[in-house]
């Protein structure tokens, strides 16, 4: 099972992206992900500190 960490670039805060585990302090978000030769990895979706995410464009 392969896990992939997405963080924010240049965020605030270090993410936690040692472990197979969801337990940074952004809460990331678990995706399934389907990979190249159909096996099913893990997308950890991680979540900026900042509020990029709800600044108005
Ligand atoms: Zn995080």
């Amino acid at each position: 099972m392969t896990t992939l960490h997405v963080t924010p670039l240049g965020d605030q805060v270090d993410h936690d992206t040692s472990t197979a585990e969801a337990d940074c302090v952004c809460g990331p978000e678990t995706r399934p992900a389907l990979q190249a030769g159909g096996s099913v990895g893990w997308l950890l979706v991680h979540h900026s500190l900042d509020g990029r995410e709800h600044a108005s464009p």
